[in-house]
């Protein structure tokens, strides 16, 4: 075999007329492509199942767009947890940042959804239908509906449809994704829109876009470049071992670097690189690794099983193309200590400590008052005045919680509510009415300002100050304007 020539395209996936050139890559089995499948596998089960599985009575992850909260392992995040999510944005972005500074597009090819899906789940299908590559290659010339091109359109579509409802789970939880889906759709329009659309376009993604996704439509992708360092783990082509590339029986004369430590013995007539164009034929963004570094590359290590097979049939080490760095190709040591490596783990334990803290420093509850416009006080016939406030207690924990309201010690204050034990259901609140009564002299200019304790079963205490509103002094019973309330959000 022979390297397939790439003079005839302008990029990997673009031929020189402007049309795309399709990809259709041969499966090289491994030592890489077992361990892919192995992560591969086990992310499906786990993208499936985040969504789906609950954790104390709330999915294990949800970005609720509707309610605006984020779920996540049984703790909910509200836009109000301004700190914490602050925190946990930048969190990951700094481990993208270390990650990719130590092990270059490992996500890419290992755990990205698009990857994922497409290596492990849709091309096996295309493959099992339509044959090898070569027949593949062989379905397109020939064009029309094929039954087994037929056929794998429907279990794609079928896969879609089945995608789209994990995907959108995470958005809208799978409560309301199954009423979208089994109920009419007359019921919800929206809703069965979205996952029509969302549908059409994960089969878009999967059958006919495909690797164009990671070459022009992904950002991460594009910004690998200014993300990793000459040190950053790449998939890459020893050059100095492989050069120059040929069959074993031509004589040619070896790059003056491929000499370099083969001085005193016969110089070998070719590199090890026969340049049979297994590693081009497998890779699924159709590069060849052997032309260097390129952004096209996910990192996904068919190139490495592809031509440590030939090594081992040539009874070559392997590692001609392997797991390496820009400088160890360049024949330098390996540093593991440098700028990225220093300043980002101590940016994200600065950043990881703040979101540890401020996750624990969340309270259990938020407590504030509300205004009553109407009739905020009363006279009572005994001289005395009943204050009216609306105190909201809000149980931001995942577990059903009980609260007590009490009045903090005021002279001649007693305070009178509707029951002595609240109980509010998780991310719910309750609305506790206060009714304070005071001597009429408690209120000065209309307002007397009394000190209000909210207990939780869980040790939630919080002590808030409430602005009753009352008669002026030798006023009647005309109740003033109501101030602002505190902890109104
Ligand atoms: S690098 Fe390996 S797989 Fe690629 S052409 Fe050379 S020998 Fe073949
Ligand atoms: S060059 Fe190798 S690692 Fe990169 S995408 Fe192609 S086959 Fe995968």
């Amino acid at each position: 075999m022979t390297a397939p020539s790439t003079d005839d395209r302008v990029l990997s996936t673009l031929n020189r007329d402007g049309s795309r050139h399709w990809i259709h890559p041969k499966l090289s089995h491994g030592r890489f492509l077992r361990r892919r499948q192995v992560v591969g596998y086990a992310l499906i089960a786990l993208f499936v199942a985040l969504p789906l599985i609950e954790i104390e009575g709330q999915p294990a992850l949800l970005i609720d767009l509707v309610s605006r909260e984020l779920v996540a392992f049984g703790a909910v995040w509200k836009p109000t947890d301004g700190f914490v999510l602050m925190w946990l944005g930048l969190t990951i972005a700094l481990t993208v940042f270390l990650v990719t500074a130590l092990f270059g597009r490992v996500w890419c090819g290992w755990g990205c959804p698009q990857s994922v899906y497409l290596e492990h789940v849709f091309r096996p299908i295309e493959r099992w239908l339509e044959g090898s590559p070569g027949q593949q290659r062989a379905l397109d010339a020939r064009g029309g509906l094929h039954p087994r091109r037929v056929a794998k359109w429907l279990i794609y579509a079928a896969l879609s449809f089945a995608l789209a409802n994990v995907f959108l789970a995470y958005f809208v939880g799978a409560a309301r994704l199954r009423l979208w889906v089994l109920e009419s759709p007359l019921d919800h329009p929206v809703g069965f829109s979205a996952v029509m659309v969302v549908s059409a376009l994960m089969l878009f993604d999967f059958a006919y876009f495909r690797e164009q996704t990671c070459i022009v439509a992904c950002p991460y992708g594009r910004l690998q470049s200014a993300l990793i360092d000459r040190q950053s783990l790449v998939i890459g082509y020893d050059r100095r071992r492989g050069e120059p590339r040929g069959k074993p029986a031509r004589k040619l004369a070896v790059l003056p670097e491929a000499r370099e430590g083969r001085e005193g013995t016969d110089p070998p007539a070719t590199g090890d690189c026969i340049d049979c164009g297994a590693c081009v034929v497998t890779c699924p963004t159709g590069i060849d690794i052997r032309d260097g570094i390129q952004m096209e590359c996910i990192g996904c290590a068919q190139c490495i099983d592809a031509c440590d097979a030939v090594m081992d049939k040539l009874a070559r080490p392997r590692g001609l193309v392997g797991y390496t760095s820009q400088d160890r190709l360049a024949g330098k040591q390996r540093r593991l200590l440098r700028a990225r490596t220093v300043l980002y783990p101590a940016a994200l334990a600065i950043v990881g400590s703040l979101l540890v803290w401020s996750v624990a420093d969340r309270a259990a509850a938020t407590v504030w008052v509300e205004r009553v416009d109407r009739t905020p006080f009363i006279e009572l016939p005994d001289g005395r005045v009943a204050a009216q406030a609306r105190l909201q207690i809000e149980n931001e924990t995942a577990a059903v919680r009980y609260y007590t309201v009490d009045l903090l010690p005021i002279a001649g204050g007693a305070l009178r509510i509707p029951q002595e034990r609240w109980r509010v259901e998780p991310q719910r609140r309750a609305t506790v009415p206060l009714f304070v009564e005071l001597p009429r002299a408690a209120f000065v200019g209309g307002v007397r300002v009394v000190q209000v304790r909210v207990t939780g079963d869980d040790g939630f205490r919080h002590d808030l100050a409430v602005a009753l509103l009352g008669p002026s002094a030798g006023a009647a019973a005309a109740p003033p304007a109501a101030p602002a309330a505190e902890g109104a959000p």
